[in-house]
């Protein structure tokens, strides 16, 4: 039997036809074929090659329930989970922060260097899911997917990530403000290949906080995601710079940079900090779906705005007492 829904609401701005897919009441995932290069330039080939047919994974969170769904029919899977420096992560102290694409999140909020210079990576990726799904999800492939619901990007928008893309024998870096195009979209062309996102030194005495409102406190996507980061930053008139970013709200992930010039060119109070909430409500475009009307989530976006920025702001500014 079949019934007609629709599973992917953030695909509602394209073809009608795509977001409404056919979905079985007995799924399983089409056929394919699993291809497992041995070199960077293999993969690439094969994935320039193939285009619209051969789809990278690492963890296979993502891409099989899209396959089960019917929402993509790849005919061959390449695995680039074992290719070189891909399990690494790294930490520098005058570099900063490397995770191999394929590290999962379990092993990054174990990292001791996260734990200590990235801890609002650590509390995203923390927030995704269950232990179990976390053995395999990786925070590229969470980037990758460019769903606007991805847990772990507005910590890595907010900690200025970067992306090392491979194509063949060429390397050249994304960074992640550029990165999305619209929901599932990216600049990623056929033969790219993500091998670790990079993160330089957080500023002295950054805090941040990752406030996700889910249907249930365990395993749901977001239907609101709220990250904010902040530090004493002493070129601007307030002397901190607070920085904003939202999850689920807008088809891509959402930097709102009037929050940062609101904060960053007043002294911060109470008002300003409700001033900032009122123009990140403002600049969200959500959608009315099954996890929350797109009232209901912009209401949300004020609410817990304010509680992100309250409570980083306390952090910042005692530590600086
Ligand atoms: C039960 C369940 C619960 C979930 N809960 C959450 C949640 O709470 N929050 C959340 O944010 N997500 C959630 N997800 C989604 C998913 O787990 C995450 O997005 C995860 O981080 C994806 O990582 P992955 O390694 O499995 O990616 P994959 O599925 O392997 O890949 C994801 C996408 O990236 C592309 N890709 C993979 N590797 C590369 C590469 N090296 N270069 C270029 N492109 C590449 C793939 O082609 C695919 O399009 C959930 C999924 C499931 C099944």
């Amino acid at each position: 039997m079949h019934e007609k829904i629709q599973v992917n609401e953030w695909i509602s701005d394209r073809n009608q036809e795509e977001i409404i897919i056919t979905m079985n009441a007995y799924p399983g995932l089409p056929e394919f074929d699993y291809v497992k290069p041995e070199t960077f330039a293999e993969a690439s080939q094969f994935l320039a090659t193939h285009p619209g047919e051969a789809r990278p994974f690492l963890g296979d969170t993502d891409l099989f329930v899209q396959m089960r769904d019917r929402a993509f029919k790849p005919k061959y899977l390449v695995d680039v989970k074992g290719l070189e420096g891909m399990n690494d992560i790294s930490f520098d102290p005058s570099i900063g922060l490397t995770i191999g694409a394929a590290v999962n999140m379990n092993r990054v909020i174990a990292s001791p260097e996260v734990r200590e210079h990235y801890q609002v990576l650590a509390a995203a990726a923390q927030s995704v899911a269950s232990y179990q799904l976390r053995t395999r999800a990786s925070i590229v492939g969470n980037i990758c997917n460019a769903s606007p619901a991805g847990d772990t990007i507005g910590a890595c928008l907010l900690l200025e990530g970067v992306l090392n893309v491979r194509n063949g024998e060429a390397s050249r870096q994304e960074p992640l403000e550029t990165f999305f195009l619209g929901p599932g979209e990216t600049v990623l062309e056929a033969g790219d290949i993500v091998t670790s996102i990079q993160f330089p030194l957080p500023p002295h005495g950054l805090k941040g906080t990752y406030i996700k409102l889910g249907r249930n406190k365990l395993s749901d996507l977001s239907i609101v995601g709220v990250t904010v980061v902040g530090y004493p930053d002493p070129g601007l008139k307030s002397g901190y710079l607070m920085k904003l970013a939202l999850a689920s709200v807008a088809p891509v992930p959402l930097v709102v940079k009037q929050v940062e010039e609101i904060l960053g060119e007043n002294p911060i109070t109470e008002e300003k900090l409700e001033e900032a909430t009122r123009a990140a409500m403002e600049a969200c475009t959500p959608i009315d779906d099954v996890r929350g009307s797109a009232r209901y989530r912009k209401y949300m976006v004020r609410n817990l705005s304010l509680r992100a920025l309250k409570e980083v702001w306390e952090q910042v500014s005692q530590q600086d007492a």
